[in-house]
């Protein structure tokens, strides 16, 4: 109770600290739904970034050298998750490392293990790692609704209820419900159209499994929300009600 009174204070002091004025030219340059968000939407992205800014541990890898601008570029767009909420700073983020280029992640695959290359990893209880050439506006994970910090910041929010595996917290039993039986109806509808040779809207990576099928859908939930809408108006609807946030233009 004291530390949670002492962190609000700290926080209050903080966010009465004028910004550099660079920062909210970086959030423009950098977070692409900016312009679609109002002034006080914009604002509040600004304050949640800037919390986020002081309070996230950032480490580089491999002799990387970090800047401000490259923090600004994770905290500003992990903030755009954080508009329909008060008081939560993905606090259970342990530290966000940061390396130059993808990296090579081991993964199953029944008895034999790969190697794949990889643009971000998430971990329950851990650290939250990204590739910086992967979170560069313009680069391929964050054209077309896809946006790698989005994604790992998403991983993190699943595995608040214990796991991470696209079952994500609910308030009730009936939503929690509600959202098990849309994401298994959603993710065989994508794996089936991939199988029959179509081209679907959402990118094929969310097919993989269910906790990356919320993942990406995160992604294009901020991004690309009229796109999501229009496409998966049910999986719309019920990530509004997630995010507490309507993300369309007002
Ligand atoms: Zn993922």
């Amino acid at each position: 109770m004291l530390f949670r009174i002492w962190k609000q204070w700290r926080r209050g002091r903080l966010l009465a600290r004028a910004r550099p004025e660079q920062f909210d030219l970086w959030s423009e340059m950098h977070v692409r739904p900016w312009t679609r968000l109002s002034a006080e939407q914009q604002e509040r992205l600004q304050r949640t970034a800037w919390v986020l800014f002081h309070e996230r541990r950032f480490e580089a890898i491999r002799g990387f050298e970090l800047t401000d601008e490259m923090k600004w570029v994770v905290c500003s767009n992990a903030a755009l998750m954080l508009l329909g909420v008060t008081d939560y700073y993905f606090d259970g983020v342990v530290s966000i490392l940061i390396q130059p280029e993808a990296f090579l992640l081991p993964q199953r695959d029944r008895w034999i293990v790969k190697h794949v290359s990889s643009a971000g990893a998430a971990w329950q209880h851990g650290p939250i790692v990204f590739s910086w050439s992967d979170c560069q506006t313009g680069s391929p994970l964050r054209r077309h609704g896809r946006n790698v910090i989005i994604h790992e910041f998403a991983h993190h929010l699943d595995g608040l209820d214990g796991e991470m595996g696209g079952s994500i917290h609910w308030p009730t039993a009936e939503l929690s419900e509600q959202w098990d039986e849309l994401l298994a109806r959603e993710l065989t509808g994508l794996q089936t159209k991939l199988n029959a040779g179509q081209r679907p809207f959402l990118d094929p990576y969310a097919a993989t499994s269910s906790a990356e099928f919320f993942a990406v859908v995160s992604e294009y939930f901020f991004e690309d929300p009229v796109g999501l809408q229009n496409h998966h108006p049910e999986l719309f609807e019920l990530l509004t009600m997630f995010y507490h946030f309507d993300p369309r233009p007002s």
